[in-house]
């Protein structure tokens, strides 16, 4: 779930700052087929280590400070086709756009309205409903700020 939530934040920011956001629609991926594949849109595409060759993505870990995706049995870097950065701590094994989830689009939907309303969204009193969205609300937010400061084009530097 919090790993649907991180998708969907970071997808909305990154794609603010993307060149040509129309490309990464997931109409424009399944028009194409090879693009499907070329992209990994189902990220059924096994990765591939320099020394090991193939490798599932179920059974790669991920570097915690680069978030790069290392081989479990060499513990070099693999590489997937289609490798896609959210941010400098963030990055799927493949076309993003796929893997959204309806339940994370529709909390971050809620999280935007209760901000902008102030109000609570569930209209029952139910206490572990609104500890759940309390929980969602802060995990959004501060996603947000990460993303934002990873993410936003920066100054180009004077050289
Ligand atoms: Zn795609
Ligand atoms: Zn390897």
């Amino acid at each position: 779930m919090i790993e649907e939530l991180r998708l969907a934040v970071r997808w909305g920011i990154g794609r603010q700052f993307l060149k040509t956001p129309g490309q990464w629609d997931c109409d424009y991926c399944s028009t194409k087929k090879t693009l499907k594949k070329d992209r990994n849109c189902d990220w059924d595409q096994p990765g591939e280590c320099q020394k090991c060759g193939d490798v599932q993505f179920e059974d790669v870990y991920k570097d915690a400070g680069t978030s790069n995706f290392m081989c479990p049995i060499c513990n070099h870097r693999v590489r997937f086709k289609g490798e896609f950065t959210l941010g400098k701590s963030y990055r799927t094994p493949g076309c993003p756009v796929s893997k959204l989830s309806q339940r994370a689009a529709f909390l971050l939907e809620l999280v935007e309205w209760s901000d902008t309303t102030g109000k609570l969204p569930t209209a029952s009193t139910l206490f572990e409903e609104s500890l759940f969205f309390y929980e969602v609300r802060r995990f959004v937010t501060s996603e947000r700020i990460t993303a934002e400061q990873e993410m936003k084009p920066r100054e180009k530097e004077q050289k």
